[in-house]
């Protein structure tokens, strides 16, 4: 019988996952599809209980449903229940296991970004969304000591950095209102910058103005996409990098869950290159590329 996993999120359309999943999938003689549901929150609990058949060997999660997800597994992994967000599901008889691989793949994009360096300690963090929450524990885990979260809705990253209370009980963590001249003084104090709201997905925009930012800072946008942040940044003298190392690699590692074999990492990269020049929009929901902001991402953006 052949084998499902599903990308369930609102919108899915056109998937770099699915580009990359499946020819994962094909080269390894897998007899498995990787299909896209689009389920408005509302459906997603029927989404997630039909998961429990047979047929299935799992799921990826994405916007808007990392979080909304959580109650509606059986067990949690470490890293799901510590994030508070599921982004990858696996099967055990009936009983659904929720993972996070987004932080592993965050961990890889920031050894990138950090290259040989020491890995600095302190960090601002945009946005208190599913991504930054796997940002947030990846930064914990890895022993930075100051870590500061502006969001557009103050509320939210005040709640994500409660969630966050224990592990991060031996250093600073604080949420703090989205004013310019705040996020410019906490710039001056960090070497880390990660952009993790959705801002310069679908448009041309930063999440903040290029003053603000120092040729001391190592940017990190989530989004896979040369954006108006990490172009701001690179002209500014910052080292940057886009979010295709994270996409890559919590794939990988969601692969590996599902089907118990190591991914084939170089054919995933190549097929997320090749989907991305050819315009698709990833699980992720990056801004729909073009051959020439591709090449600009792949060879100016990104820090590797
Ligand atoms: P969520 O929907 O959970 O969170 C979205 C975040 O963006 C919130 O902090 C939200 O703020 C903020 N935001 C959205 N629009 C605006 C706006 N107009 N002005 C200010 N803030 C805004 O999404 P995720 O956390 O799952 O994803 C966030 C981004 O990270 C996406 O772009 C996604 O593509 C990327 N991502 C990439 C991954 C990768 O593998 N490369 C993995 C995970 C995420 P508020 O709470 O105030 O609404």
């Amino acid at each position: 019988m052949t084998k499902r996993v599903v990308l369930i999120g609102h919108p899915v359309a056109h998937s770099l996952s699915g580009a990359m999943q499946q020819a994962a999938f094909d080269s390894l003689g897998i007899d498995a599809t990787y299909e896209l549901w689009d389920r408005p929150p509302i459906e997603l609990a029927d989404a997630v209980a039909e998961l429990r058949s047979d047929e299935f060997l799992g799921a990826n999660v994405t916007i808007p449903h990392k979080e909304r997800v959580v109650p509606l597994v059986d067990r949690l992994t470490e890293e799901a229940h510590a994030t508070g967000a599921v982004n990858t599901i696996t099967r055990e008889g009936r009983r659904l296991v929720g993972h996070n691989t987004d932080v592993l793949g965050f961990k890889v994009a920031l050894d990138r970004l950090v290259g040989k360096q020491k890995m600095p300690r302190q960090a601002v963090i945009l946005g208190a969304g599913g991504g930054a929450r796997a940002v947030v524990y990846g930064l914990i885990t890895e022993g930075f000591q100051r870590i500061i979260v502006f969001n557009r809705h103050l509320h939210r990253a005040e709640s994500m950095v409660k969630h966050f209370a224990r592990s991060a009980a031996h250093m600073e963590l604080r949420a703090m209102p989205w004013h310019e001249s705040i996020i410019e003084a906490e710039l001056a104090r960090a070497r880390i910058l990660v952009n993790a709201t959705s801002i310069g997905l679908t448009s041309d925009e930063s999440p903040i103005s290029a003053d603000t930012l120092n040729p001391e800072l190592l940017v990190l946008d989530l989004i896979y996409a040369r954006t108006r942040l990490l172009t701001d940044a690179a002209a500014a003298g910052c080292t940057v990098a886009d979010g295709g190392q994270m996409l890559l690699h919590q794939g990988a590692a969601a692969f590996t869950l599902w089907t118990g074999q190591p991914a084939p990492l170089e054919l995933m990269q190549e097929r997320l290159a090749e989907a991305r020049a050819g315009g698709l929009r990833s699980a992720e929901g990056e801004p729909a590329g073009d051959a020439g902001t591709t090449a600009a991402a792949g060879a100016a953006g990104a820090a590797d």
